[in-house]
């Protein structure tokens, strides 16, 4: 058999399959696509391979291109390791998420910028509970899938939001316009199945809004009160599950 030409790659390993009685489909994110490479023999106990290709390792891969089939890994070093996204099943859940939404938004396409932004969220769901966190970045994913929500204007009428806590109607969201109302329009627009509207508090759409607009740091211990984290956490489910049509399998594996 001809041999492949050889090619040196290097990514986060964000979902595997076995495939075969002892081969493994391993789905690697790199800084100029998302691959889908073949392990062979990884499943077996004494495969050097293994442990290296676990989920959610920073790898340096040596592939052979194959014509016919998956190029196939024919070295893998880890080069950095997250056993806490493995072990707890918590913050497992939440990498998951965060492998399962970038699988959904970005078929095959990627840039260095999507390989940065699941590094940041990896080493952070490593470091601490990342529900918060997970509102920032799925704020930041949706901007680089093209799908960027509109909170600082009315999607109706586009008039700019202010929301105060001292608001006395509710703004709404309509997931199929890809944003907020100002409460006017909220309260003026009918709802139905096709295009389903929300009332939203002026508490989660300024915390959207800064989500959005704020790095990190700014956000990380400013207080949160709990109904209106939940609310904007339904929220984005909402928008997320519209997008791509379906509600992210995770979120089962979570009990939401
Ligand atoms: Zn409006």
């Amino acid at each position: 058999m001809r041999r492949g030409r050889l090619y040196h790659l290097e990514g986060i390993v964000l979902a595997r399959r076995n495939q075969g009685e002892a081969d493994r489909i391993v789905r690697l994110l790199a800084e100029d696509g998302l691959y889908e490479l073949i392990a062979h023999g990884v499943r077996k106990p004494r495969s050097r391979k293994a442990g290296h290709l676990e989920l959610f390792n920073r790898v340096r891969l040596l592939v052979a291109r194959s014509k016919s089939s998956w190029d196939v890994i024919s070295q893998a070093e880890a080069i950095e390791f997250h056993p806490r996204l493995r072990e707890d099943f918590r913050r497992a859940t939440q990498a998951r998420y965060v492998a399962e939404l970038v699988l959904a938004f970005f078929q095959g396409e990627a840039d260095a910028r999507l390989l940065h932004l699941v590094e940041e969220a990896l080493v952070h769901l490593e470091e601490e509970d990342g529900e918060r966190f997970l509102r920032w970045w799925e704020q930041r994913l949706l901007d680089l899938a093209g799908y960027r929500p509109i909170w600082d204007h009315c999607v109706v009428c586009r008039r700019p939001l202010h929301p105060r806590r001292d608001d006395r109607q509710p703004y709404g969201f309509s997931p199929a316009h890809g944003g907020a109302l100002c409460a006017d329009c909220y309260a003026g627009r009918e709802t139905d199945e096709t295009t389903p509207l929300y009332a939203l508090s002026p508490s989660a759409l300024s915390w959207l809004q800064a989500l959005q607009r704020r790095p990190w740091e700014a956000l990380r211990t400013r207080p949160w009160p709990a109904a209106s984290a939940r609310e904007v956490t339904r929220l984005m489910e909402r928008y997320i599950a519209w997008q791509l049509e379906r509600r992210p399998a995770t979120l089962r594996m979570a009990g939401r």
